[in-house]
């Protein structure tokens, strides 16, 4: 055992010795980033008084008010909502579609089809309760080659009306690679010549605070994502956020809520000082977590795996693909990440049905909050080609020694 901890120590320090530069440039985009996250909090004014909580209905609830300005400043947006009663992201973009989508309407996904928990919502897998069950179609329209799909996008929305244009920039579960906001960029534009009346939508769970431009900054209506990701910070307990058009947020506040009250209830119960304090920590946390899927995509690349992204290659967000081409060694990579985890060290995931997923999953999640992702984790359905998702590490060491315990794991 005691040479075989050597030997991955090795590995490890060999592969750290090349990545100096990259680790440097995550450096320089974290300190920009919580300079930006600074002058929210300056701008904002934020103060003691931010700290304070809301019963019952949630009324005038200063601390919320100010969180949701912080939030709209850094993401470039208009406005934003921000609220623990989100119970996941998946539940925030079910929000943002339901809030602007009317019977008659379609929306339009171009990159192709969107995670696994919206089918259901979306109604690509049935379900009483589905887009689909009133009167909302869908439509999608597949990457090319890790991008859009220009041509055929200009084609399509020239034809017809899109309510909602939808961008999902993570990968998911699935093979392709995540989006960089050039290529968002690139595609709002041609959207907003093509067909200025629909609402760009942007799943961009993941994606927060990796590069300096944000969705809402180059031109996106919404955008969507989860506090137990990255501008949670590792600190917020849960809860997610829409921010974009602040006419599309209020819309979102009546869905939410209920017409009427919208974004003027929801009580905070305690949590404004940690959705602050998150989105404080977040720009590091993000750093960490970034160098710990650099460490991981040398390593295992040096392995002989195959990894998305390559350690050098530009990222769009905190996931890393590893391709291990059979069950086997996904689920052993996935244990050891829970074995070296903080919490539930001692549980061995295991292959499961998960509501909203169509295959098994096996997720690693030794978190403080449950299913967090920004903490360490790890995670991928039991379906070819066998690929673990690796994402999190709220500090550099600990992603590397769950990396570690990981890759003990493997060896045995
Ligand atoms: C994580 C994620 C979501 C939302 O997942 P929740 O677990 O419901 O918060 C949505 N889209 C993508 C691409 C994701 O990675």
């Amino acid at each position: 055992m005691e040479g075989e901890s050597m030997e991955i120590d090795k590995i490890i320090k060999n592969a750290e010795k090349e990545l100096g530069e990259v680790f440097k440039k995550i450096d320089e985009q974290a300190f920009k980033n919580s300079e930006k996250v600074l002058n929210a909090f300056h701008k904002n004014g934020i103060s003691e008084i931010h700290f304070n909580s809301t019963t019952g209905y949630g009324y005038n609830d200063l601390g919320r008010d100010a969180v949701e300005r912080v939030f709209a400043d850094v993401l470039d947006a208009e406005d934003a909502i921000v609220r623990n009663q989100f119970v996941s992201g998946s539940h925030a973009l079910n929000v943002a579609l339901f809030s602007v989508l009317r019977p008659g309407d379609t929306m339009l996904s171009i990159t192709g089809e969107p995670y696994d928990t919206l089918k259901e919502v979306i109604g690509i897998v049935e379900n009483e309760s589905s887009l689909k069950s009133f009167g909302v179609s869908y439509e999608g329209v597949d990457l090319v080659e890790n991008d859009f799909d220009y041509e055929r996008i200009e084609a399509i929305l020239k034809k017809k009306d899109y309510k909602v244009v939808y961008i999902q920039r993570s990968r998911g579960y699935s093979t392709r690679a995540s989006l960089t906001i050039d290529k968002v960029e690139k595609v709002i534009k041609l959207v907003k010549k093509v067909a200025p009346c629909s609402i760009v939508m942007v799943d961009n769970c993941y994606c927060e605070l990796v590069e300096s431009k944000t969705p809402c900054g180059v031109g996106a209506d919404m955008m969507i994502g989860s506090l137990i990701k990255n501008l949670g910070g590792g600190v917020a307990p849960n809860g997610a956020y829409i921010a974009g058009v602040k006419r599309y947020i209020d819309l979102a506040g009546e869905r939410l809520t209920l017409p009427g009250e919208g974004r003027e209830v929801g009580p905070t119960l305690g949590i404004n000082e940690s959705f602050l304090r998150g989105i404080y920590m977040a720009p590091s946390v993000i750093a960490s977590s970034l160098k710990t899927a650099v460490l991981a995509s040398k390593v295992l690349e040096d392995m002989g795996y195959k990894v998305s992204p390559r350690y050098d290659e530009a990222r769009a967000d905190i996931v890393e693909a590893i391709t291990f081409g059979n069950g086997e060694d996904l689920i052993k990579f996935v244990e050891g990440i829970q074995m070296g985890s903080a919490v539930d060290s001692s549980a061995i995931p295991e292959p499961t049905d998960m509501p909203g997923y169509e295959d098994k999953i096996i997720m690693a999640s030794g978190s403080f909050v449950q299913g967090s992702s920004i903490e360490i984790s790890a995670d991928g359905p039991l379906r070819e080609p066998y690929i673990a998702y690796l994402q999190g590490g709220i500090t550099y060491d600990y992603g590397k020694l769950a990396l570690k315990s990981a890759l003990s794991r493997m060896m045995k």
